[in-house]
């Protein structure tokens, strides 16, 4: 589906307008929240401790990212050597064009699919159908969302905007012989009936990966519902995806990366289960496919790598706790965005991957509030990023700057007030007088027409300017006084 990042400010409007959808995030994001808590209690013998174990997941992500191109060529080695055939994507039509070309040399037409933002990305479904290959969602919640003709909007649950109710009539509008039931147990029932058929028909497999590990050629999926194994044990082809930022050294970084991953996205010290995929079948092996292929995408994250602070933003491990405690996520919903990541990673990451110019709004849809990086596992600076790419969106480009856009989001009078503004502290004699002139007229401050106000409160100048205010001070430092009081 395509991406509308620009269709931000109505979406999110209509998001604010909808009561049903903000009662359900409401429940959603309380829910997993405490959740969270729970699995990063201080006093967990399990080594829940979220501050100690964070630091050692931050160090781990950034030892990595460091050694980045030399890690890729040693998974790509060691995946070759193990059978798994390995294939690089810049582009998401590039990667696209690969998954076809492997799904056209078997002939295939089904295809099963675990969850993988990744392949949301790419667009990998419509490109797919468009093809006539039809590739059907095996995770429940992307399930859901297939069958209402939607993109997740959430990148742990996707389906998490809908409720029962929901759930239970789209099942009776798009499944034969259903009828409407709101108990959970049946509605996950009725779609493992649909989805077990699609696995013994399915012709490829294609799942997203969570770390691959260099030393061994490892790819590591986690998932609670066992659909991911299903599809990479079934068909005979399957087909990884990831982006380029999932590799680690060795596997002794994963266990610790595993356990931020699954505490913070679920609350649960461990998944159902956790796939470690090394080669094809093997004579003599009961299941597994024929071949493996994996796909390393690029897609706007070398450009992130390039730069020393931006880099930070390929720490992510994907849990999705920035989300659940963003003000502006929880009450808005993923859709919102109109970008396949929402909330605050979404905010950093989207730049990468679609440019600034088409995302600026992006960044500035956010209090600072700095609760995203408080709950990151791998503690991205997400505020400070969110800084730069406003910054970077307002001010014309130069060489150097790295997200395609910079300065898109300049506006020709903000541009002129601020040639104005840098003019008159270069004038110091203007600078006094306008700065008086704003204290004595700042009841006035409240009548300015602007769009801003709609939702905030207008602030006004203090009474006096900050050089009276000091001078004053001075004046009266030799005697013990009362604070002068600006605002
Ligand atoms: S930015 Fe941090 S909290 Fe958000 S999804 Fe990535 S790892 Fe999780």
């Amino acid at each position: 589906m395509k991406q509308q990042p620009e269709a931000f400010h109505p979406n999110s409007t209509a998001a604010l307008a909808d009561p049903v959808l903000r009662s359900n995030f409401r429940g959603a994001m309380d829910f997993l929240r405490s959740k969270r808590r729970t699995a990063f209690a201080v006093d967990d013998a399990e080594g829940g401790d979220f501050d100690a174990l964070s630091r050692r997941g931050e160090a781990i992500k950034q030892r990595c990212l460091q050694q980045l191109p030399a890690l890729l060529e040693q998974l790509e080695q060691n995946c070759t050597r193990n059978g798994i055939q390995v294939h690089w994507a810049e582009t998401p039509a590039q990667a696209n064009q690969i998954i076809e070309s492997l799904i056209r040399a078997r002939s295939g037409k089904h295809a099963v699919k675990g969850k993988s933002m990744v392949t949301e990305e790419i667009g990998l479904n419509d490109y797919l159908d468009d093809r006539g290959v039809r590739c059907i969602e095996s995770d429940m919640g992307e399930f859901i969302v297939q069958l209402a003709g939607e993109t997740p909007s959430h990148i742990i649950m996707p389906a998490i905007h809908k409720d029962a109710g929901q759930i239970a009539s789209l099942f009776e509008k798009t499944l034969e012989d259903t009828p409407y039931t709101e108990d959970v147990d049946r509605l996950i029932g009725i779609g493992r009936q649909q989805l077990r058929e699609r696995f013994q028909h399915a012709d490829v497999g294609i799942t997203g990966v969570n770390f691959a590990v260099a030393e061994t050629g490892t790819l590591c999926l986690v998932e609670n519902e066992g659909n991911g194994r299903m599809c990479t044990t079934i068909p005979p082809l399957h087909i990884a995806v990831t982006g380029i930022e999932k590799v680690v050294a060795q596997l002794s970084d994963v266990p610790p990366l595993l356990s931020l991953l699954t505490r913070s996205a679920t609350g649960q010290k461990i998944t159902t289960y956790f796939n470690m995929i090394s080669s094809p079948r093997k004579p003599g092996e009961q299941d597994g496919p024929e071949e493996v292929h994996l796909v390393l995408l690029d897609n706007g994250r070398s450009q992130a790598f390039a730069d020393e602070e931006l880099r930070k933003t390929l720490q992510c491990i994907r849990c999705g706790a920035c989300m659940n405690h963003c003000p502006v996520y929880t009450r808005i919903g993923g859709h919102a965005y109109g970008t396949t990541y929402p909330g605050p990673i979404g905010k950093i990451v989207s730049p990468h991957l679609l440019g600034l110019d088409a995302t600026k709004d992006l960044p500035t849809a956010s209090s600072l509030c700095g609760a995203c990086e408080e709950v990151c596992p791998v503690r991205i600076p997400i505020p400070k990023l969110l800084q730069r790419l406003r910054v970077e969106s307002s001010h014309a480009g130069t060489a150097e700057e790295k997200v395609k856009g910079a300065g898109s989001g300049r506006k020709p009078l903000e541009a002129l007030v601020w040639r104005i503004w840098s003019w008159a502290c270069r004038h110091p004699a203007i600078y006094h007088r306008g700065a008086s002139l704003a204290a004595h007229g700042r009841k006035l401050f409240k009548f300015l027409p602007s769009r801003w106000k709609t939702q905030r409160t207008m602030p006004q100048p203090a009474k006096i300017t900050l050089h009276t205010a000091l001078k004053n001070r001075q004046r009266r430092s030799a005697s013990p006084c009362p604070q002068e009081k600006i605002y």
